[in-house]
């Protein structure tokens, strides 16, 4: 059973209240606690070093274990998971994509409760795409906020290339299958559209553990069903720089909602989508995931930044060309998850497992991350629910916070 010896170690603890406790030990209480699937009122999580012991009520906590009570009305979940972060902290990963860079992002997001993210790079030359995975692949394990990376491109649509730098969007080079499927720490999250890679492309990067996203796309329903076929399950940003719903031609925005295997990141801004059509992809039979698409003014002070040479601003809360296309987000998790429970009228355990349950199982990863169950990484969040204050974050058992 996962979690065994650790339990042994809390009674352990129990049994010998004169021995010293190991400081890696201890137990963070709330008035309500999310594991994930069921709301536990007044009940603590015991962690040991990186991993979950186990959720208990607040009283079952041994006297013995370091205990920290959060605040009155306090929740504590599964740490957010955020697969599409393009900046933050004033840092665009296309920019910075270092492990200095990409740990400025990490911490710019942990305020806001993301415990886990996929550095996400937008459309750029062969030689960034080459440094970002390699950085990514050296971060992953030393960072461990660090999941994988996005590839946001660069085998998109032209006619959807939304904020993307059309001079680098292209077809696959011959020699591009065995830069994405070469073996890897961590996560691949690849963004295409399946109508300009050649048959048989997906099937190559799902064999070899890569995922595969629709985005920036004008496939057709048919095109998306046989993207599908070779392992597609993921829609980047559903609605947002893809083929409109249409009567006789449903595109991939319907085949998504119509497919039990499919997985769709929703930006819940207000401003990207409207608030009917998210309400519209919660009914479907896929299933929802919450992005932020976040741009390097979150957690940063910036109010306008460059993106390929191109001057972009920040406005009423839209990340704007001078032309008025929206350049991704300035949006952070927490406001996500709030935005989903005022805009979508959903509840709030449902926001937060669009916020970590379903990503981690669209990368594979719901064994260790997205719920509080005993062996689960040790990754919370606490926060206030009257306006998602985040109050701390634990990244693999470590606190960002003294409380
Ligand atoms: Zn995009």
């Amino acid at each position: 059973m996962p979690g065994h010896e650790r339990r042994s170690a809390v009674k352990f603890a129990k049994d010998n209240p004169d021995k010293m406790i190991e400081p890696i030990l201890h137990a963070v209480a709330a008035d309500h606690v999310f594991d994930g699937a069921a709301v536990h009122e007044s009940a603590a999580v015991i962690v040991h070093d990186a991993r979950i012991v186990q959720v208990v009520p607040q009283v079952d906590v041994p006297r013995t274990i370091a205990l920290q009570v959060l605040p009155e009305g306090a929740w504590l979940a599964p740490g957010f998971i955020d697969l599409q972060v393009n900046g933050g902290g004033d840092v665009l990963f296309n920019d910075q994509p270092t492990p200095e860079g990409v740990c400025t992002i990490l911490a710019a997001h942990r305020k806001f409760g993301t415990t886990g993210l996929l550095p996400t790079l937008i459309t750029d030359t062969d030689e960034k795409m080459r440094v970002a995975l390699h950085t990514a692949n050296a971060v992953f394990g030393r960072e461990p906020g660090v999941l994988g990376i996005h590839l946001e491109g660069p085998y998109l649509s032209p006619e959807k290339a939304g904020i993307h730098d059309a001079r680098q969007i292209r077809r696959p080079a011959p020699n591009d299958i065995s830069m994405l499927t070469k073996p890897r720490s961590g996560v691949l999250l690849v963004t295409l559209a399946p109508e300009v890679v050649p048959p048989g492309f997906i099937t190559q990067l799902v064999s070899a553990g890569v995922c595969v996203s629709l985005g920036h796309s004008m496939a057709s329903c048919r095109q998306t069903i046989a993207a599908m076929e070779e392992g597609l399950r993921g829609f980047t940003h559903l609605f947002n720089a893809m083929r409109p719903l249409a009567s006789r031609e449903p595109g991939p925005i319907a085949q998504a909602l119509d497919s039990t295997d499919a997985w769709y990141g929703l930006i819940v801004d207000g401003i990207h989508v409207d608030p009917i059509m998210l309400r519209l992809a919660l009914r479907g039979i896929g299933n929802p995931l919450l992005v932020s698409d976040a741009m390097p003014p979150v957690g940063g002070t910036m109010s306008t930044f460059t993106l390929n040479g191109r001057n972009i601003i920040v406005q009423n809360g839209r990340c704007l060309t001078y032309e008025g296309t929206l350049a991704g987000t300035v949006l952070d998790m927490a406001t996500a998850v709030k935005n989903c429970v005022r805009l979508l009228g959903v509840s709030l355990p449902t926001a937060l497992r669009l916020a970590s349950a379903n990503p981690a199982k669209f990368i594979g990863l719901e064994h260790t991350l997205g719920r509080l169950l005993p062996g689960y990484r040790a990754d919370l969040v606490a926060f206030d629910p009257s306006d998602m204050t985040v109050l701390a974050t634990w990244v693999a058992g470590r606190a960002n916070i003294e409380l």
